[in-house]
């Protein structure tokens, strides 16, 4: 059976030097503002693979509220998800995230993205797709206040 499911998330900036987006450290005149490393790439993408298990979200794996996910690399959270693709015997066939931001620029780090996805996952690099764009100044993005991520995972499972 193949499977599609979709996740988005956004995070506030704050103070900071750099900000993670898919598993990359990006140097960065503020961070992003979250319990975990506020990656909402890697979080709109574990809840993209979760939604295609149709397994809840993110939030239902890893409550906010616990403290043992404080400050954690959110690549623990997507390793997660990818475990329960394989634990049900399945795989994932492709993934595609979409960033949302004026700042930082993505394009220069988006082949560390996918190759850092590709490891994470466990799949190869022709199976992950990273976009950017921006909502040309409108809204929360557009000004700046945070950003934002869209992801979709498609999933075979027997
Ligand atoms: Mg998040």
């Amino acid at each position: 059976m193949i499977r599609t499911g979709q996740g988005f998330d956004a995070h506030r900036f704050g103070p900071g030097d750099c900000v993670w987006l898919c598993g990359v450290r990006i140097a960065h005149d503020q961070g992003l503002i979250g319990h975990s490393d506020a990656d909402a790439g890697l979080h709109a993408l574990t809840d993209a693979i979760l939604g295609a298990l149709a397994a809840g979200d993110i939030g239902d794996h890893f409550p906010p509220s616990d403290p043992q996910w404080k400050g954690v690399a959110s690549s623990e959270f997507l390793t997660h998800a990818a475990g329960l693709v394989a634990a049900r015997g399945g795989r994932i066939n492709n993934v595609d995230v979409t960033l949302i931001c004026e700042r930082p620029k993505i394009a220069p780090h988006r082949q560390a993205m996918r190759t850092r996805i590709a490891e994470i996952l466990a799949i190869s690099i022709d199976q992950i797709s990273v976009k950017a764009t921006t909502t040309e100044g409108m809204g929360f993005t557009g000004r700046g206040e945070g950003l934002a991520a869209q992801a979709i995972a498609t999933v075979e499972v027997p």
